[in-house]
Formats: C-alpha cells, sequence, structure tokens
C-alpha cells in the first residue's frame, strides 16, 4: 500500500529576528522607527516590536487583577517581512548572513561589517 503524500504548504517557522534584537521597521506607519523585538511568533511569521505598530483595546474589567478595564495601548504583531535587524555598527538596517563559529555554533552576521548578533 502507498501512502499519499500530503504536501501542505509550510511557512518557516523561523524568524530572522528574536525577541531582544533591535530591528528597524521598514514599512507601515512605523517606517523608519528602530525598536527591540517584544515578542517573536514564528508560527505565524509575525512579531511585535516594543512601542510599535500600537492599538489601543478596551479591556474588560478585571477584579482579579484589579483592573477597572478601559483603554490600553499594546502592540499589535506585524509581519516578520517589515523589519530589518539593526546594526548598531552600521548605524542601520542590514541583512544578515549566517556564520559557523569555530566551535560550531550558528551565528547571525552582519554582511556589511561582520558584526555579530548571536554573542
Ligand atoms: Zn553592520
Amino acid at each position: 500500500m502507498r501512502r499519499t503524500m500530503k504536501t501542505t504548504k509550510q511557512k518557516g517557522n523561523k524568524l530572522h529576528v528574536k525577541a531582544g534584537d533591535r530591528v528597524v521597521v521598514i514599512s507601515g506607519k512605523d517606517k523608519g522607527k528602530v525598536g527591540t523585538v517584544k515578542q517573536a511568533l514564528p508560527q505565524k511569521g509575525k512579531l511585535t516590536v516594543e512601542d510599535t505598530n500600537m492599538i489601543t483595546k478596551a479591556m474588560k474589567a478585571n477584579p482579579m487583577a484589579n483592573f477597572q478595564g478601559g483603554l490600553v495601548k499594546l502592540e499589535a504583531p506585524m509581519d516578520s517581512s517589515k523589519v530589518m535587524l539593526y546594526c548598531s555598527k552600521c548605524e542601520k538596517a542590514t541583512r544578515i548572513s549566517y556564520k559557523v563559529l569555530e566551535d560550531g555554533t550558528k551565528t547571525r552576521v552582519c554582511k556589511k561589517c561582520d558584526e555579530q548578533f548571536d554573542t
């Protein structure tokens, strides 16, 4: 019996950036803004960046958390393709390349200046 192969289009579940990275927004209303990645959502291909793509959400009161309800500002997830890694050495958005170090660890480096991001 042959197994039928299901070809499901899989979205790469790894982002080029991760929580804590400094990134530059390259499109949308916050274009040009530099911020820190708050949360990466690889499954969705999205991420949230501190103080970027803010939305105002009406929240219900939560007596347990001593929260009275009202409008809360929070970061909305945006597409990972809208940000680029920020290189502090080049002082601008940069493309990254991957480099394998002598001890076998894979690290991301700036394509222009070779600055390492995962140290
Ligand atoms: Zn650089």
